[in-house]
């Protein structure tokens, strides 16, 4: 396959820490190391035993000099992440140290990895499948523990065990259908109509049950998108920096996925709020707020958003404004949890009833003090429950990854449902058999099978280096 190379990469981050270890994979993996390495006593060492570690100096042996102390580990074909012959270096976590090391086995023969290419060998040599090398990479990115979850349960091959069930259902029809065509003295599609039928419906449905979990699984894994709007002045700023310091922060000035930029993302009892950026919300501390915020921007970081907190000053009436602002939320029928701040001011104008009614759906409404911190509680609750993660059955529900794996199983079910309507039409079998095989296949696209290189290199070049 023409990726015989032998690659090298630093696996850890390049900040100082305790460990760093740099990953050689590759038939000359072991040689390359065993030409610079000398153990204890400064004698060479080859390295013969798998899983297997070997304490001992790296050594430039052109200059004589120790580069550092490490401990090598060596994993034998096929028995290794990418089912080549692997070492993993582990010397001290310096970034000056790794480089070092890093350049001396690039110097003897050595390639430099590409972002995610060992996670690509492991894939390429058929030691996990695409869906489990997806995993990989959203293991490491999660942000909170479901998410973790999630990801973990997919390396596992939740998914793949799933597909794989249908991928042979669906081969087994394929087959039968076409033995029957071929030879119909002995074999007989009488009747098998209503079997096939039956195994698709039932096919359809667990594919179903993936589908709406989809929305569900973004949420864990990306976050939630959450907007906080209100009239100037209401407490906005003083919301977001209450959330940031009670929860636990987890990144600051991350680029969205997509087009919108989310500044910070907090963890809330286990789901990650992505909070958007709303004009004038980050504006410094301390300094009056002029900016308004336009209706116009309000509507599209509301269609954002998968929850919205509407705020609301408690000492002055509904105003134009924040009906113009309650219209927008109900027009796009978001989650919205309604803030009546300042409440700790001890005067509260606002007719909760009325309120309520300005509403076609149900809200929920929580007096609110950024100040004493009253209702954050209750925020809180009204947060996880609005996103019950806590109900999912996390060891048998599966969750897709991404966009593509999801078009693919969309792909799948409208397949099938083309293989119901020529069950239904009473078209001759061999259409059947069309239809079956194109479910078949997007299918497998999920797992990686029949998908092109642009795909797969487009996949893996999102993972970090390294990996
Ligand atoms: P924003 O324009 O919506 O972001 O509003 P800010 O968060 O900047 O708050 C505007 C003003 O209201 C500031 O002077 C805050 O100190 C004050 N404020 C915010 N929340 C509360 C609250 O719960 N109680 C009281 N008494 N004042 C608040």
């Amino acid at each position: 396959m023409g990726h015989e190379d032998t690659i090298v990469a630093i696996a850890t981050s390049m900040t100082p820490a305790g460990i760093g270890i740099i990953r050689v994979s590759g038939d000359d993996a072991i040689d390359i190391i065993s030409s610079i390495f000398v153990d204890k006593n400064k004698n060479e060492k080859s390295f013969t035993e798998s899983y297997k570690a070997y304490h001992g100096y790296i050594c430039d042996k052109e200059k004589n000099e120790l580069i550092d102390e490490v401990i090598c580990i060596v994993m034998r074909k096929p028995h290794s992440y990418t089912t080549e012959d692997v070492v993993e270096v582990q010397c001290h976590g310096g970034p000056l140290v790794l480089k070092k090391i890093l350049q001396l086995i690039e110097g003897r023969g050595a390639r430099i990895a590409e972002p995610g290419e060992f996670t690509k060998r492991a894939f390429l040599n058929g030691r996990i499948d695409l869906s489990m090398a997806e995993s990989v990479s959203d293991i490491i990115m999660s942000k909170n523990d479901y998410a973790l979850k999630v990801s973990f349960e997919q390396l596992r091959g939740n998914i793949s065990e799933k597909l794989n069930h249908f991928r042979k259902e669906i081969l087994e029809s394929i087959a039968f259908i076409e033995a029957c065509l071929d030879d119909p003295e002995h074999m007989s599609l009488d009747g098998y109509k209503e079997k096939l039928k039956n195994k698709v419906d039932n096919i359809i449905n667990e594919i179903d049950k993936i589908i709406e979990n989809y929305d569900n699984g973004r949420l864990i894994k990306e976050g939630v998108n959450t907007v906080i709007i209100g009239r100037p002045n209401v407490g906005k700023s003083s919301l977001l920096n209450l959330l940031l310091d009670e929860e636990r922060a987890i990144v600051t000035d991350v680029a969205g996925t997509t087009r919108d930029i989310i500044k910070e993302s907090i963890n809330l009892r286990g789901i990650t709020l992505n909070i958007i950026d709303t004009a004038g919300i980050r504006e410094e501390k301390g300094i009056d707020k002029v900016e308004e915020i336009g209706i116009e921007k309000a509507k599209s970081e509301i269609k954002k958003a998968d929850l919205i907190i509407l705020m609301l000053d408690a000492t002055t009436p509904l105003s134009k404004d924040d009906e113009a602002l309650i219209k927008l939320c109900q027009s796009q029928n978001k989650k919205c949890i309604v803030l009546i701040n300042k409440i700790d001011l001890g005067k509260n104008v606002i007719d909760k009833e009325k309120l309520k009614n300005l509403f076609n759906y149900d809200i929920i409404v929580i007096d609110f003090s950024t100040k004493t911190k009253e209702g954050l509680e209750k925020l809180e609750e009204s947060i996880e429950k609005l996103f019950v993660f806590g109900d999912i059955d996390f060891n048998n529900e599966i969750f897709l990854s991404n966009e593509r794996q999801f078009s693919s199983i969309k792909k799948a079910k409208k397949s099938l449902q083309n293989v119901l309507s020529a069950i239904e039409s009473k078209v001759s079998e061999d259409f059947y058999t069309i239809d079956l095989n194109d479910a078949y296949i997007s299918l497998s696209q999920v797992l990686g099978i029949e998908v092109t290189d642009d795909v797969i290199d487009e996949i893996f070049s999102k993972f970090c280096m390294g990996k």
